[in-house]
């Protein structure tokens, strides 16, 4: 019996002694045995590199020409991509072709940008507040990545937005660590189902772009670990990425791709992060310091002062002032990401699907898209509509898109080519898919006439000669600049405010990289913010101005009222002077967003969470339940109108006794779709994190004792629609949120 019983236990290794035969690579290569875990692969794989082939491994290069530094890219890169890093063929060890970003396969400007399927703008995708969305725009950006002979995608951008002004916004989730947390980790997951490593960027606390290179961020441990680091903390859970980059700023003093806190501390030694960490493009500051602090490879020469992990980090290794340990981790981290995530077998990969992804884009854009406010039943238009008037926003072209690395290039080229500035970051992007047009397939009958809003009145003429009115307003935001306020530039706030004199049934569509003020808002009866609506954004605009698309976006960020009503109401560090060092202050802590808004009892414009729909929604039945230590809540969902649509319904949790950095934290939330007066019960479980206060000496994540209220409802603004008191016990959590025997 005793014999059977080890026959039985040890029947696989038999059968894999005698029945199956290793290949002549895997005999040569024995890493390139699929059997084996990820990390004895990537070691057995180092074992067998020389020095300078690790060193290899650890130093970038920029996939693209430059001009003003007289640097010409390696020729295996791809031309005009971001990033390249020499492999290893002798031993089976494939280069890294690295390319931007979180929207689709970008391309440094050039002659020869390759054309790809661009998403809504990252903030859009927040705004679905659906993971499995994000993740289907994931997976079809990292396809196309793949297809385009690329294995790395510089993605998974979730800087956390403190500051509404801050121009790369766009390319992030918003304010909430739970929501862009959770959307960032399932767009990570969706990309790395392709045998391509995503990054999770930029690490951490770079969120402005002015002085972005030189600014110190001042902030208390404990209120970053709730705030920016807790968005990349889920992220990080959720996606499991191969790279992380480090930011171009300082934190408390140190540059973030030298800081040992940042990188050794919070994401190896706290997260067991087992993959690399690369620089920011310019932003490795040294070799031994950064070496030593947790840097695993320095990127996109030439764009640091100096190669400072190409020849001098073999001489400080060679001195022992990088510990030569610490080279073969660098390696290792590159090598196990690269086994893990499948990119040294990569098959073949399948061709684009230029029509399947335009739909997966159009999807994201339509889901994201948030309607602001909607009086008198002015939307969905009607189809018998005789006269309407289209002005603005180069409607009769096509949508903006935000500028800088990210920027994707559409099949057909810049509708609106020529905008200032023409170069980095520029150029300004308008995708060839034409509101105007789309509209007016939407009514063959009807009178459709475009105004480009460039002189008011005319504009103003046209509205009043019109039944509706659809006025397109944008603002421009990019890479390494901020806006200077939260103002619809270019006098478009006057030309809204004409346009809407003129004519009463006036609706304002948004292409805005993040919040705007409003100040004709009273005057019209509908907004619909679409974000940067990505390469089909024309056509998700109509389909939802015309009902064939029921809204269900809900704002991923608050639109303040006026900049008066921020942390800091003047930008530091803007307007930008080169070299100059300055601190920023994040006083707020971890009171980012509605936060800081409740905390300080102010209204804002639009709330955090808020989104409108062509029907109506109940929420009811909210009830606790605490098992063990684990909290959840379970509510129900009724589509209370004539329409299918879809809800986000948000449950916020609220200490009782204890203090934390604000009233109130979002602790839940769930999407659902549901047909005219169907119901839907749904549940969800809350992370211990957002129960507890971080408590930097013991690294614990600590529940205070006593009555906390859960509140359900359809945005942080609301009045809840019901609450319920739920009693916890004191408990505490381990750094990641994992419970502690008591
Ligand atoms: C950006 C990164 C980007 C890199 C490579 C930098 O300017 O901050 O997000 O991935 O360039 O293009």
């Amino acid at each position: 019996m005793r014999f059977k019983n080890t026959i039985i236990r040890m029947w696989p290794a038999i059968v894999a002694m005698c029945c199956t035969t290793l290949s002549a690579a895997e005999t040569a290569h024995p890493w390139s045995d699929t059997r084996l875990s990820p990390d004895r692969r990537a070691e057995l794989a180092l074992a067998a590199m020389t020095q300078d082939e690790k060193l290899k491994l650890v130093f970038g290069y920029l996939g693209s020409d430059m001009e003003s530094k007289k640097y010409t890219r390696p020729p295996e890169s791809h031309n005009q991509s971001a990033g390249f890093v020499y492999g290893v063929p002798r031993l089976g060890i494939p280069h890294l072709w690295e390319t931007d970003a979180g929207l689709g396969v970008a391309s440094q400007a050039g002659p020869n940008a390759r054309p790809g399927t661009a998403l809504p703008s990252g903030l859009a995708t927040a705004a679905t507040w659906d993971l499995d969305g994000a993740y289907a725009g994931g997976a079809m950006i990292g396809a196309e990545a793949r297809a385009r002979g690329f294995n790395v995608m510089l993605a998974g951008g979730v800087n956390l937005m403190r500051e509404p002004r801050n121009g790369r916004n766009f390319e992030y989730a918003g304010e909430d660590p739970l929501l862009a947390g959770q959307i960032v980790g399932a767009q990570i997951r969706g990309i790395q189902s392709n045998r391509v490593v995503s990054t999770l960027k930029h690490f951490a606390l770079n969120d402005q772009e002015s002085g972005r290179t030189t600014l110190n961020v001042k902030i208390d441990e404990a209120a970053s670990r709730m705030s920016d680091l807790l968005a990349l903390q889920i992220a990080n859970e959720q996606g499991q990425p191969g790279a992380v980059m480090c930011s171009y700023n300082r934190l408390n003093g140190v540059h973030a791709c030298e800081n040992a806190y940042l990188l050794s501390e919070v994401l190896k030694q706290d997260w067991g992060f087992k993959g690399w960490v690369m620089s920011d493009w310019g932003a490795t500051h040294s070799t031994i310091p950064a070496a030593n602090a947790g840097l695993d490879q320095q990127s996109g020469m030439p764009f640091d002062l100096a190669d400072y992990f190409a020849a001098p980090l073999k001489e400080a290794v060679l001195n022992g002032w990088v510990p030569q340990s610490r080279l073969d981790d660098m390696a290792r981290r590159v090598l196990y990401a690269m086994f893990a995530h499948g990119l040294v077998e990569a098959p073949a990969a399948p061709p684009i699907d230029a029509k399947a992804n335009a739909a997966v884009s159009l999807r994201d854009a339509q889901d994201g898209m948030v309607l602001l406010k909607n009086q008198g039943g002015v939307l969905p238009l009607a189809r018998g509509v005789k006269r309407v008037a289209v002005i603005g926003g180069y409607a009769d072209r096509g949508v903006l898109a935000g500028g800088g690395s990210s920027l994707v290039y559409p099949e057909g080229g810049n509708a609106v080519p020529g905008l200032e500035p023409k170069t980095w970051p520029g150029p300004v992007m308008y995708y060839p898919s034409s509101p105007l047009k789309a509209i007016q397939r939407r009514l063959p009958q009807a009178q459709v006439r475009y105004a480009d809003g460039a002189d008011p009145a005319a504009a103003a003429a046209l509205a009043r000669d019109s039944d509706v009115v659809l006025v397109f307003a944008t603002q421009w935001t990019g890479e390494a600049f901020d806006v200077p306020d939260l103002a619809l530039p270019q006098g478009q706030d006057a030309l809204i405010a004409a346009v809407a004199a003129a004519n009463p049934r006036t609706v304002v569509v948004l292409q805005t990289g993040g919040p705007v003020t409003m100040p004709w808002l009273a005057q019209v009866p509908a907004v619909l913010e679409a974000w940067y609506p990505g390469s089909s954004g024309g056509e998700a605009i109509a389909s939802v101005l015309f009902g064939e698309v029921n809204p269900s976006g809900h704002l991923p960020a608050t639109f303040p009222a006026s900049v008066e009503q921020l942390p800091r109401p003047v930008l530091d560090g803007y307007p930008q002077v080169e070299d100059r060092r300055f601190d920023i202050d994040y006083h707020e802590g971890a009171a980012v967003g509605y936060k800081w808004f409740d905390l300080k009892g102010m209204k804002p414009l639009f709330p955090f969470g808020h989104g409108l729909s062509y029907t109506s929604f109940a929420l009811s039945g909210l009830r606790a339940s605490v098992n063990g230590d684990v909290l959840s809540a379970s509510f129900t969902v009724r589509n209370s109108g004539k329409l299918r649509g879809k809800e986000v319904a948000q449950v916020y949790v609220a200490p009782l006794g204890a203090q934390w950095e604000a009233p109130k934290r979002l602790a839940g939330f769930k999407k659902v779709d549901l047909m005219p007066g169907a119901s839907a019960t749904a549940t969800v479980t809350i992370d211990p994190r957002l129960l507890a206060m971080y408590d930097s000496a013991s690294k614990r994540w600590k529940v205070a004792a006593g009555d906390y209220r859960l509140t359900l409802a359809a945005d942080a603004g609301a009045d809840p629609a019901a609450s319920v008191v739920v009693r916890l016990r004191e408990a505490s959590y381990d750094v990641n949120g994992k419970p502690l025997p008591r």
